[in-house]
């Protein structure tokens, strides 16, 4: 393939997690006898801007569809990450009611809203229709289109933002030139652009191969976003570490030829961290793929292990809780199906009574765990696993165990 950000040639990828269905494509009863659409899902390096991505065999359009089901707003996690970075961002960059604020990609409003009390003037970019509905049920000025040149180019009141922020975005749009020049289009002379995405240092650093989906065009270092950044004529002066998603990056940009914002240490710290990790060299995702490969063996034989017994001793249920996309590629990269996972759980309802794709692992709403008393609850949502295990607490009082698979399988 050709790298998405410099253009070279790309001959062949570092990993293959096999062919595999789109991770947000749930199956309903209906359609879980029909064929399903598979796609080759590889990971590539690109030696010169190094940039990690997968190919892009589907649009952004047939993944967003109105059907599209991620809503933010079933995380307490992730309500509180944003309720921070509101507090935060408003002093910082001193937002009032003459601001502009825009959010891509701002899905049932969860951010935006977290605006209201500074009474700070916000809207959304959204084209997933059902959570843009959420949004605009809570009274947030949403508009349920792509965020794209052409959107930019034909809506003068855009212009002029003062802050404009792309959380978990990026990753999911596979035109990067076409979403950074809009970003810079709108962006006032002294705005500054906030971008937060999971770190691909953290993907390799603790195996979180199951982060990688057709969905996720492109895994960042900052390394290879300062260079797209800069392509653009935008400078990161900023960036911070953040808990979400496994270990993200927030980074700040602005215009190059703005003098406000000074360009902070952590910058180079955090671009001397990825090299010295070696993020920069083929070799480090030579050893990844051998690492993934392994882990795949190891959740094997975990799993295996505990059916022999459910065998034996005919108690016991193994279920899961959570049904996110990564959930999808690890059951599909390791052929987990239901003859090891009976079900799983979701709290949001557009998931529940669907199956997950390719493995056809029904869920559930959240009580059948209390009906059912499994021994063993697989959490696929390693990323709130803490808010998961207090959430489910009650699985103690039957002895019930929780199992996480990355970075290791674990029974706690
Ligand atoms: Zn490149």
């Amino acid at each position: 393939m050709n790298c998405r950000i410099c253009n070279t040639l790309i001959e062949e990828p570092f990993l293959s997690l096999k062919n595999s269905p789109l991770a947000n494509s749930y199956l309903s009863k209906e359609n879980l006898y029909k064929k399903e659409e598979y796609y080759p899902l590889n990971l590539y390096f690109c030696n010169n801007c190094k940039l990690v991505q997968v190919d892009d065999f589907v649009s952004s359009k047939e993944i967003f569809n109105p059907q599209y089901a991620y809503y933010s707003g079933y995380s307490q996690t992730w309500i509180e990450h944003c309720k921070n970075y509101v507090d935060y961002i408003v002093k910082r960059i001193s937002l009032d009611k003459k601001s502009k604020v825009l959010e891509i990609g701002s899905n049932d409003g969860i951010l935006l809203e977290q605006f209201k009390s500074y009474n700070v003037p916000v809207k959304g970019i959204e084209p997933a229709e059902e959570a843009a509905d959420i949004a605009i049920k809570k009274g947030i000025d949403t508009l349920k289109t792509f965020f794209n040149n052409k959107l930019v180019y034909n809506s003068p009141e855009l212009l002029h933002q003062d802050l404009i922020i792309a959380n978990n975005v990026i990753a999911h749009n596979p035109d990067l030139k076409d979403l950074v020049s809009s970003m810079k289009h709108i962006l006032k002379y002294d705005g500054v652009i906030t971008v937060e995405f999971p770190h691909l240092l953290n993907l390799i650093l603790y195996n979180q191969f199951d982060t990688v989906y057709h969905e996720h065009f492109s895994y960042f270092s900052l390394t290879s976003i300062q260079k797209l950044f800069k392509q653009h004529n935008l400078i990161i002066f900023d960036v911070e570490e953040i808990p979400t998603h496994g270990g993200s990056l927030r980074i700040y940009a602005k215009h190059d030829d703005n003098i406000t914002h000074q360009v902070k240490s952590n910058v180079e710290n955090i671009l001397i961290k990825e090299s010295e990790f070696g993020l920069n060299n083929l070799s480090t995702y030579i050893n990844f793929k051998n690492k993934i490969e392994e882990l795949k063996r190891n959740i094997l034989k975990l799993l295996i292990t505990l059916k022999d017994n459910q065998f034996k001793n005919r108690k016991y249920k193994i279920c899961a809780y959570s049904a996110p996309a990564k959930a999808s590629t690890l059951l599909n990269y390791c052929g987990i199906g239901t003859d090891f996972v009976e079900y799983t759980v979701d709290l949001n309802p557009q998931k529940q009574n669907k199956y997950i794709p390719g493995t056809h692992i029904p869920i559930y709403h959240p009580d059948k765990i209390k009906e059912d008393k499994p021994e063993y609850v697989i959490i696929f949502a390693w990323n709130i696993k803490d808010e998961i295990i207090k959430q489910l607490d009650y699985i103690r009082e039957w002895n019930g165990k929780f199992i996480t698979l990355i970075p290791e399988p674990d029974v706690i």
